[in-house]
């Protein structure tokens, strides 16, 4: 048994070997990708003398690069140590996404459901009109009146705005308890910390920028109103316990700890994505299981932000609603991405079902010209993370599920390796 069990860490050692210098040569494709898309590596902290030194290599000469890194892994003996059969199956999938990248950046055209499935690794289900025409309908009595569904939506929802002045003192207060219901489950380093600061003019709510050593710097954005509910729903996806704990874990564990390199940076469009964003957004129920985050908000946020308290609980209700509707945003996605609609018809859709306004309409369509596909990544992530930590928690104590959460950001898992352990 001592044998066998030296022979493993022998192999494993081996192994581990020869995909750190895979690791590198990723990283350094990477970054060499990310000198013709400047969105395309999302955070980097690894070693400096990695980064490129010159302007830039043609595409062509990296996709050649990317295609040899993909078969150095391929040959790569499996061993049966978990966790390393691990390192390698996410590196392998990982490079065949920034292969596909860089086929795009070359004006490779894709389907949405070839993009879902090549840069994001996932098979993601679709729904047509039929499904959230009943979601409408129920959204309508709910809400009744003259006029169209989404401006009654729009006109009840603006007494839920936060004021301006107060956003600043109302995150932080939400992140601080976001914070410390995170830390009594989560151990991250002493040192972690982070800075929230307002901006403008960006097509997304609110963003995440990890710079390495536990540190973010989260930017919310002020360009349009947010609303009491996003406080909560944005301290803890770029916070605690979503994008900040996502990576400092993954920098404490698999980068300081191990020494996989491939992990210190983060490849936007790429199938973390889909974990990253997935658990972020289903971090927040873990953090403030639904009575929790009522109490949290009648009691202190809502009085904060000078709204009535009582209103709180129809409002929750509405939103859970509102929710269901998410999904309409892939399918618009799907149809632009596929020439099926023109932008005209996007703003439309977007107003008929997913009910934004005309300027919120608009600003998910830029979203969507500008990270395409990458938009799933939010509802149908979440729902992979959920279902998956489903299967591994066994009771249905909240301890239990943090402990499967934590594990997950720890020991990242693509889209198709939730769903093979899920159905093994
Ligand atoms: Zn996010």
């Amino acid at each position: 048994m001592n044998s066998d069990a030296s022979e493993q860490t022998l192999n494993d050692d081996q192994l581990n070997r020869q995909l750190n210098d895979l690791a590198e040569r990723y990283v350094r494709l990477s970054l060499r990708v990310g000198q013709h898309s400047d969105y395309f590596v999302d955070a980097y902290y690894g070693p400096d003398s990695w980064r490129p030194q010159n302007v830039g290599d043609p595409l062509s000469s990296i996709e050649e690069q990317c295609c040899a890194l993909i078969s150095s892994l391929e040959i790569l003996p499996v061993y049966t140590s978990s966790s390393v059969y691990q390192r390698q199956q996410f590196l392998t999938i990982q490079s065949k996404a920034l292969l596909f990248y860089i086929e795009q950046l070359q004006g490779k055209t894709s389907s949405y459901k070839e993009e879902c499935q090549r840069l994001y690794d996932a098979s993601v289900p679709s729904y047509g009109t039929a499904y959230f025409d009943t979601i409408l309908q129920e959204l309508e009595q709910l809400v009744p009146g003259e006029g169209e569904l989404n401006q009654r939506i729009a006109e009840y929802r603006q007494q839920f705005v936060v004021p301006p002045e107060k956003l600043s003192q109302i995150f932080n207060v939400a992140i601080s308890e976001a914070r410390k219901r995170t830390l009594k489950h989560v151990e991250l380093p002493d040192c972690e910390s982070f800075d929230v600061q307002l901006t403008n003019n960006q097509v997304w709510s609110a963003y995440n920028w990890y710079k390495g050593n536990s540190y973010s710097l989260i930017e919310l954005n002020t360009d349009h109103p947010i609303f009491i509910e996003r406080v909560i729903d944005l301290a803890a996806h770029e916070g605690y316990p979503g994008h900040h704990v996502f990576n400092a874990l993954i920098e404490k564990h698999l980068v300081n700890e191990r020494g996989w390199l491939e992990y210190s940076i983060y490849n936007l469009y790429s199938p973390v994505s889909l974990l990253a964003e997935g658990s972020a957004n289903y971090g927040i129920e873990v953090a403030f299981p639904w009575n929790e985050r009522l109490t949290f908000e009648q009691e202190v946020l809502f009085p904060l932000a000078g709204l009535e308290p009582a209103s709180a609980e129809q409002y929750h209700e509405i939103q859970r609603i509102l929710h269901q509707l998410s999904y309409a945003d892939n399918l618009i996605a799907q149809q632009w991405i596929d020439d099926e609609i023109d932008d005209e018809q996007a703003i439309k859709l977007f107003m008929k079902y997913a009910l934004n306004s005309e300027e919120r309409a608009g600003q998910r369509l830029s979203f969507i010209k500008h990270n395409r596909a990458y938009v799933m990544t939010y509802n149908y992530g979440q729902d992979l993370v959920k279902a998956y930590l489903k299967e591994q928690v066994k009771d249905d104590s909240n301890d239990a599920l943090w402990r499967a959460f934590t594990a997950l950001l720890a020991t990242p898992k693509t889209a198709s390796m939730m769903t093979s352990v899920s159905s093994s």
